[in-house]
């Protein structure tokens, strides 16, 4: 018969400061495959120190120990894991099953560990328990259960995944004897039936019976061998432990593992979720404001005229000032500049201007009513900043080619007859009359177009086509557009920022710029100055929220620490230990992020409401929105929430990953 076990002069030395525990000193043992062994012994004789020992759950400190083929002195980590998941199973006097599991899932630990399929392991778990006469009960949790039903369970657990050797410590230690009897009955059914080799602690004459050898122990040493019956050679041999499923912990298992975590301290974990709840809420809420600040500004900005850009001609130094003569421009601002202007890729409109020369005598007759006018200079809305006259009849200029005159209310009234309103004015057809200093005159027929709201009674807006008419004339020159030019030209860009291309393009040309670029220079400054500082005040809220959600961690290791024993005992691996508490972290991080966005988006909603109450108030009213969650922001805040999760669990993870098995184990 071949040994399994195979002990020579092992050792276990526990340092404890300045005292030197020798809790093992020197075992020399081997045990047959199928053996069924009892070891005994008073309390502190290092029966429990052995067995951790075979199960890889500790190192020795010298000697040799070999188990199902592994040279367990010289394993790693790695291999000791390994061990535990697929050559051994556990049996513990306090049953440890995993309390919020069912008895069903507290079978199946062992199968998910080896990545086996949901549906694989629940059948198995439910034959094993049917097996082990529990199969009323598989959906019972171990605090529905007796104590007997309970180590039935953990019985049932130990050989789901079919290990070489069980090892029970004390099994019916805390059993009365009559659950006691059964539980042994049905281990010692197991190693006649199955042939697993079975290497039991007890204290109990009784429960030594069952064994094919008693081994006593003494201070840490082998006192007696007593042996009993050999066992019979008709045994079957033991199955070889082998892997099975994907060898390791799968992703899913450990985001449900995680998730009924999270259910099982539903006040804890809600209170830290509210802490990165509280930090996402500060952060949505105040780059929000930033945001819609911005964009509110900007709109003003764009009102006003910030993103145009005036061109006029360059002038050749010295020229005399002639008013009859044009004047002499070094690129004049064609129509054919204006469609090349117009082509650049970032420019959005382009108002040509024309300026009627200064000292121009203009007169304005309807039905033989004649009336001496001036011409609004610019007379285009968005020429000036923030016209906001009103439009009493008919409509306003266009931008641009446009034709037609726009009467001020106070020189329409001079035109009304009895009884007639600016409406009845609007279409009519006038006669423009030019005339010179020296005495010659110019008839320019054109027509009403609309009436304004304006102070004085002698101006009117004139359109593009008649200025041409009449400069025209004034010059001597039909062909003034395509000589001479136009005065002036509005370039509006598509955005703000698209303003300094447009300067760029257009003085390639030889043309001059003007416009309200460093304004913008400043404004923009301060509104990312102003968001720096609201997402600044969001980030530390989140700094804080990190160290509530690392609390929280720490505390569920304290909490958890003997169901982390409990899970490397089962093989468990440090790194899924890890995995576990960091994925259960980020699930509080991205909780407290959905939950911090959507409180932020109504923060943000009531903040508004109540600033624009106030400004109304004040009398300011058009304003947008002042908080506005763009989708970068919505994303990056969960994202964000879910990597403080992340952060804030590292620490306890890797503490919790690096416990030492028997040491959780004895933690109460
Ligand atoms: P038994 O299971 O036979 O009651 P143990 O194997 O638990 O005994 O302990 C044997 C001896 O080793 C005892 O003196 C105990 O105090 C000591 N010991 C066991 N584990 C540790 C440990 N982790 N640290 C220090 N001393 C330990
Ligand atoms: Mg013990």
């Amino acid at each position: 018969m071949t040994d399994i076990i195979e002990l020579t002069d092992l050792q276990r030395r526990f340092k404890h400061g300045d005292i030197d525990v020798l809790a093992l000193r020197g075992i020399d043992l081997t045990v047959a495959q199928g053996e069924f062994v009892a070891l005994v012994g008073p309390s502190g004789s290092g029966k429990s120190t052995l067995l951790n020992l075979l199960g890889g759950l500790d190192r020795p400190s010298s000697g040799e120990i070999w188990v199902d083929g592994v040279p367990l002195q010289e394993a790693d980590e790695k291999a000791r894991t390994a061990h535990r998941r697929y050559h051994v199973g556990f049996i513990f006097q306090s049953f440890n099953l995993l309390p919020r599991l069912t008895a069903l899932e507290n079978v199946a630990i062992p199968l998910m560990l080896a990545g086996v399929s949901r549906a694989e392991r629940d059948a198995r778990a439910q034959a094993m328990l049917e097996r082990v006469g529990l199969g009323h009960r598989l959906d019972h949790y171990p605090s529905e259960m007796s104590g007997g039903e309970q180590q039935r369970t953990a019985v049932a657990r130990a050989l789901i995944h079919n290990p070489a050797i069980i090892l029970a410590d004390e099994p019916t230690g805390n059993l009365d004897s009559v659950t006691g009897d059964s539980i042994m009955s049905l281990l010692k059914q197991l190693n006649q039936e199955e042939g697993i080799t079975l290497i039991l602690v007890t204290h109990d004459e009784e429960v030594a019976r069952f064994a094919n050898r008693i081994v006593k122990l003494r201070d840490g040493q082998i006192v007696e061998i007593v042996e009993q019956e050999r066992p019979s050679s008709s045994q079957i041999s033991s199955p070889s432990s082998q892997p099975q499923g994907k060898g390791h912990l799968s992703f899913g298992d450990i985001v449900r593992g995680a998730l009924l975590n999270l259910r099982r301290r539903p006040v804890r974990n809600i209170l830290t979720a509210g802490g990165v709840l509280i930090g996402i809420v500060t952060l949505v809420a105040m780059v929000s404001f930033g945001v819609g600040v911005q964009i509110e500004v900007q709109r003003n900005f764009e009102t006003v005229g910030l993103e145009n850009v005036f061109v006029s001609p360059q002038f050749a130094e010295g020229d005399e000032f002639d008013p009859f003569a044009p004047p002499q421009a070094e690129q004049p601002i064609t129509p054919a500049v204006v469609a090349q202007i117009e082509a650049i890729p970032e420019v959005t409109a382009v108002t040509p201007s024309l300026i009627l020369p200064q000292g121009i005598d203009l007169t304005l007759t309807l039905n033989d009513e004649a009336q001496p006018i001036r011409v609004s200079e610019g007379g285009e809305s968005r020429f000036s900043f923030g016209d906001t006259h009103e439009t009493l009849a008919g409509s306003r200029l266009a931008d641009g080619q446009s034709a037609g005159i726009v009467l001020v209310a106070g020189l329409a009234e001079k035109f009304l007859a009895g009884g007639e309103t600016y409406d009845d004015l609007v279409g009519q057809s006038v006669t423009l009359t030019a005339r010179l200093p020296r005495g010659e005159t110019a008839d320019f027929p054109t027509t009403i177009v609309g009436v304004r709201d304006s102070f004085g009674s002698r101006t009117i807006d004139l359109g593009l086509t008649e200025r041409e008419a009449i400069k025209a004339w004034w010059f001597g020159q039909p062909d003034i557009l395509q000589t001479e030019g136009y005065d002036m030209l509005m370039v509006r860009a598509v955005e703000l920022g698209a303003v300094t291309a447009v300067i760029e393009a257009i003085e390639e040309m030889d043309l001059r710029t003007q416009s309200l670029e460093a304004i913008l220079d400043v404004a923009n400054q301060v509104l990312a100055l102003l968001q720096a500082l609201l997402g600044s005040v969001g980030a530390l809220a989140l700094l804080v929220a990190a160290l509530g959600v690392a609390n929280t961690m720490m505390m569920a290791i304290y909490e958890r620490t003997r169901e982390i024993g409990i899970l490397k005992a089962l093989g468990a691996s440090r790194g899924e230990i890890r995995s576990m508490f960091t994925v259960e972290s980020a699930m509080l991080g991205l909780l407290g992020g959905v939950f911090g966005l959507f409180f932020g988006f109504l923060l943000g909603r009531f903040v508004d409401w109540v600033a624009h109450r106030y400004l109304i108030n004040e009398g300011i009213t058009g304003i947008g929105p002042l908080s506005v969650i763009p989708w970068w922001l919505a994303v990056g805040a969960i994202l964000f929430a879910i990597l403080i999760g992340i952060l804030a669990g590292i620490y306890p993870a890797a503490r919790a990953a690096k416990l030492d098995p028997v040491k959780a184990l004895r933690y109460e």
